[in-house]
């Protein structure tokens, strides 16, 4: 075969020297702007187990970058004048410079044509081989010239980044929080040979504004950074190397070939760097697209259908955590009250891919202190070790929830260990049930069973449906049908009936409801009350500007769509025992354009902290028909973070949270209070 590799970053070698390696008689040159040792960035760091591949895909160059990487395994925190150290984390890291200097002396010694300094600005003169390659990084000119194919998406992370360098080396991985009086500044230090370091900076889009980075040059910004962090470089300089601010570019791409053009690494997908994978990434893509050709006997079309099966999942996960992990380190600041320690631990469980259970394994006795720190902050006893998480108590009021599991029955025993059972819901009149078989009346709980919270609320325009086991919101036939009332005469979904618009005395009289059913249930002796105010009920109508659109106080703004909701909660608080408990249940996000905004959800989540209610149980979506949550593994827990972290309220986080070591990672990052186990 004739390949031409336009690009000679990692990917766009390595796939040439694995080509060459398959059959030395494949004609293969790669192009490449640069001159062979000018390479922006410094070191990049890889994550325990990223090389293993390239071991049996090359074992030489495999052999020459291992031996060229500095290791370590401790992560250092630096926070608020603490220090904190995380072992048990294998990473290499290398020069970014060294690494394209081993790949470029493997190329040539296996025979692959090597061209700096050519800038690719046309592909005519390269469309004579049997295979071209874009492997021409983030801003790759194939990418854009073939766009209509590929279908390139591209959006920017809204925070500022520079690649720094340091003329020393950072003991170890070390990340530093410095806050200045523009903002924070992050720095991810991490050493890639005996005397330097790479330094990444992360700030906001204002902070980089208010110090006046907008306006300063290289050399400028460089001598404003050393500054902010003099005290972590002892004396040391930073060096730059077009070291410019920009906002990291998120690209994918619907296809990622088109006739015998193919994009490899950075030109078809990136992944943020905080997670130190694009690279990997890259040299993966290079050894999927290899094997497959291999594989195919050099036939184009299989060997690039099976390129992108393969890989387009493995890369999305991999962009998943990665947008996780930037969206972390752009919002941290909503952890600044935490402790040290939980500082450390949350930054450690960012994404999904490290547990409670995974940290023990890395560093046993770090995840003994922070599990002593919870159950101290949760029974004020301090202690050299306790147990995990979810066995510690939560004080609510005067009550006392024996652990940090919530549970709801739905029909099944309720004494299956969880510290909260959550009853299924109550309406406060017949025309709020759901269902003609939804509760009204309220009974006492089970004399010696677990603590219930009884849930109570009025369907509104979800009402009036028949049982679940038929289907969710099937309206009941008109004979057995009641009349549904909303904040708007808005359906929920095409297919059921409008409701009649809630008027003042109707309002009053829901409200009245309300009361009344609290007051039974502290009667016959409940000592946890919930109300709903979710998922398209009558009270979650009220708040979502999707199913709101009053002309009067309680439309429009946040705050006139929150005003009954208020009225209702502040009602109940008068009329419920004031050493009791009250939780509300509440969608923090409709999942729909033109729904609920995450600021608006926030303020919301304050205005019912104010009000009185001890804790909220965080849901999201089901606030119209169409409104469909990404259903994934512990999809609501991000929610439930910014609820508590952001609008300071306790949470109960719910949604896919289906094991113990999640429900313990998410309470030790103090991401909930309480978490709904999924059965
Ligand atoms: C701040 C920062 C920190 C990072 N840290 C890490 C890390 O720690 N670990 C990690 O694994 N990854 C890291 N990465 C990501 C990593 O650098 C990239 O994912 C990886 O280099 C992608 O390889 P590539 O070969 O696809 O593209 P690139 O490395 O970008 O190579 C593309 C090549 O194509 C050349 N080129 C582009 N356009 C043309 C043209 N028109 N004509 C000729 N030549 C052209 C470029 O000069 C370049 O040499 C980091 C990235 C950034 C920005």
């Amino acid at each position: 075969m004739k390949i031409n590799v336009l690009g000679a970053g990692p990917a766009g070698l390595y796939f040439a020297i694995l080509m060459k390696r398959a059959d030395p008689r494949h004609e293969i040159a790669v192009f490449e702007r640069n001159h062979p040792d000018a390479t922006f960035g410094w070191g990049v760091v890889f994550s325990e187990g990223s090389l293993d591949e390239l071991e049996h895909a090359d074992y030489e160059s495999y052999v020459s970058i291992t031996d060229a990487c500095a290791n370590w395994n401790p992560i250092d925190v630096r926070y608020r004048g603490t220090s904190t150290r995380i072992r048990g984390n294998v990473f290499s890291g290398v020069g970014r410079k060294h690494l394209l200097s081993i790949l470029q002396a493997r190329a040539a010694e296996l025979g692959v044509d090597l061209v700096f300094l050519r800038e690719v600005d046309s592909l005519e003169p390269y469309l004579d081989a049997d295979l071209i390659v874009g492997a021409d990084g983030a801003n790759s000119f194939v990418r854009h010239t073939l766009a209509d194919r590929l279908g390139p998406l591209i959006d920017l992370a809204p925070s500022k980044y520079a690649w720094f360098g340091a003329d020393l080396a950072f003991p170890v991985f070390t990340y530093i929080f410095r806050e200045t009086d523009w903002g924070l500044f992050q720095a991810h230090c991490y050493p890639y040979d005996e005397s330097r370091s790479t330094m990444v900076l992360l700030i906001s889009e204002e902070t980089w504004q208010r110090a006046g980075l907008d306006q300063l040059d290289e050399q400028g910004s460089l001598e404003l950074c050393e500054g902010v962090f003099a005290e972590d470089l002892q004396g040391h300089r930073m060096l730059s190397n077009r070291s410019l601010w920009i906002n990291f570019p998120w690209v994918h791409c619907r296809s990622w070939h088109a006739d015998n053009l193919v994009i490899l690494g950075d030109a078809a997908h990136t992944a943020h760097w905080s997670i130190g994978s694009g690279t990997k990434l890259a040299l993966e893509d290079a050894i999927c697209l290899a094997r497959a050709f291999v594989k195919h006997r050099g036939r184009l079309d299989p060997s690039l259908a099976e390129f992108e099966l393969e890989r387009q999942p493995v890369v999305e996960r991999l962009q998943q955590a990665s947008r996780i992990s930037c969206d972390y380190f752009q919002s941290l600041q909503r952890y600044f009250t935490f402790d040290r320690l939980q500082f450390a631990y949350q930054l450690m469980t960012r994404t999904p891919r490290v547990s409670h259970t995974n940290l023990t394994v890395r560093d046993a006795d770090f995840v003994r202190r922070v599990e002593a720190d919870f159950a101290e902050r949760a029974t004020g006893r301090a202690g050299y070790a306790a147990p995990p998480p979810i066995f510690a108590p939560l004080h609510l009021r005067s009550l006392t929830i024996p652990n940090r599991l919530a549970f709801f029955p739905r029909g099944a025993p309720l004494d299956q260990g969880a510290g909260l059972v959550i009853s299924g819901l109550h309406a406060v009149s017949p025309e709020g049930r759901v269902t003609p078989e939804t509760p009204v009346g309220i009974s006492s709980p089970p004399p010696d069973g677990p603590l219930v919270c009884l849930q109570i609320g009025h369907a509104g325009r979800r009402g009036s449906c028949r049982q679940s086991r038929f289907g969710v919101d099937r309206p009941l036939p008109e004979t057995d049908a009641w009349q549904v009332v909303s904040a708007s005469p808005i359906a929920h979904a095409p297919w059921m009936p409008v409701p009649r618009e809630l008027d003042r005395q109707g309002m009053e009289s829901v409200c009245i409801d309300f009361v009344a059913a609290a007051r039974q249930a502290a009667e016959v002796g409940h000592r946890m009350l919930m109300l709903d105010f979710s998922r398209g009920g009558l009270m979650a109508s009220f708040i979502s500007p999707l199913s709101n659109r009053r002309q009067d106080e309680f439309g429009g703004s946040l705050e006139n769509r929150m005003r009954y909701p208020l009225q209702v909660l502040n009602a109940v608080r008068a009329a419920w025992p004031p050493e009791l408990p009250l939780a509300v249940a509440f969608s923090a996000a409709d999942h729909v354009k033109g729904g609920l905004r995450q600021s608006d959800s926030l303020a919301a989540a304050v205005m019912m902290r104010e009000a009185a209610a001890d804790i909220l149980l965080v849901l999201t979506g089901q606030t119209t028909f169409d409104s469909h949550p990404e259903y994934g593994r512990m999809y609501g827990v991000p929610c439930s973070d910014r609820v508590r972290n952001e609008a300071g309220a306790p949470t109960i986080a719910f949604g896919q949270i289906t094991t113990l070591d999640e429900v313990n990672t998410i309470l030790a990052a103090g991401r909930a209070d309480l978490c709904v186990l999924d059965r």
